[in-house]
């Protein structure tokens, strides 16, 4: 069986992204986890699942912007997301999961937060929720901070964090403290141990203790796996404190475990889809693979034959 780290650092090969990249082969599972290239494919896929009683966060994939070119491009899809969302009869279930480094982060912080508040003020008009996704942590302490900063005026954001980190206990008082909505992952990049448990039982461990403290003290938590167990361990703790369902939300990524977003939802919880749509779809679609180990091996043996 293929590990997590060994199929990140092999995705991160220039050969085999261009192999993954140009192969029709890989279209169907790039499919699966992707709702497309365009906003237009990632509304249809919203609306279909806000008629199935399924909530939204749209993703436009990207990372890392090289220029303030490619940040002020990224900013104004941002924009027109949120355009696109107002305009539609479903947008009450509909929000955006951003990234800093897609408003230009990397060119500086206050170049990224200009961008970011502009986006934040445009959804502010419109009602709609703005997300910051959490990315590797060289990141972590700069989008945390971004958020303290920017929240008192703009109380329509809220961040990630991710169980694997060390930090994530103290990160989750500091956002309880200033009460944004957080979401719960358990984390997806390759980290070192000096930052992050390596073993899964610790990462579960560490999910169900701060997605606790979210659900008790915090405000609007999502709870963001596939993990039925930790599912089912939320669902237990929720019922005996008395959290009423409607005070947090189950989150889980577009094309998995359909079936556990549908029993979620008959079961009378909120559940929101978190659909990716964009040419960019290469380091998400990585993870993804990372995640399931059975994917990759399919690349693997497809590469190695061709
Ligand atoms: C809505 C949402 C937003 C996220 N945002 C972020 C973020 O901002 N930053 C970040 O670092 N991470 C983010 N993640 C990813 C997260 O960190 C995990 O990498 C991912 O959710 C897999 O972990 P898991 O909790 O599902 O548990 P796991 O233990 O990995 O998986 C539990 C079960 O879920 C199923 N499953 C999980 N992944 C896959 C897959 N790729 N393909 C098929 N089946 C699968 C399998 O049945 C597996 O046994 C997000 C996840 C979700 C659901």
């Amino acid at each position: 069986m293929l590990g997590r780290s060994l199929i990140l650092k092999t995705a991160a090969w220039k050969p085999v992204e261009r192999l993954v990249r140009r192969s029709f082969l890989f279209r169907p599972l790039v499919r699966r986890f992707i709702a497309g290239d365009t906003l237009e494919e990632a509304m249809t896929h919203a609306e279909k699942l806000a008629e199935r009683g399924l909530a939204t966060s749209l993703d436009y994939l990207g990372e890392n912007t090289l220029n303030e070119t490619e940040a002020l491009a990224a900013k104004a899809t941002y924009i027109a997301m949120l355009e696109r969302i107002a305009r539609s009869p479903h947008r009450d279930r509909i929000n955006i999961s951003i990234k800093l480094t897609q408003c230009g982060l990397d060119q500086g912080e206050s170049f990224a937060e200009r961008n970011f508040r502009e986006v934040l003020t445009v959804a502010a008009k419109t009602d709609t929720f703005v997300r910051v996704d959490m990315e590797s942590s060289d990141y972590t302490e700069r989008t945390i901070a971004m958020i303290e900063r920017v929240f008192p005026d703009h109380p329509n954001t809220g961040t990630v964090l991710q169980s694997y980190l060390y930090r994530t206990p103290d990160d989750a008082e500091r956002l309880i403290r200033l009460g944004c909505r957080v979401r719960i992952v358990k984390g997806a990049y390759l980290e070192p141990e000096t930052v992050a448990f390596k073993e899964k039982s610790r990462v579960d461990e560490a999910y169900i203790e701060i997605a606790k403290q979210l659900m008790s003290r915090g405000r609007y938590p999502a709870i963001a796996t596939h993990d039925a167990k930790i599912i089912d361990a939320l669902k237990a703790y929720a019922k005996a404190e008395g959290i009423d369902r409607s005070r947090f939300e189950f989150q889980m990524l577009y094309g998995i475990r359909r079936d556990l977003q549908d029993g979620l939802r008959d079961e009378g919880y909120p559940v929101r889809v978190y659909v990716p749509f964009g040419d960019m779809w290469y380091p998400y679609f990585t993870r993804r693979l990372a995640e399931r180990p059975a994917n990759a091996f399919f690349i693997l043996k497809s590469l190695f034959k061709g």
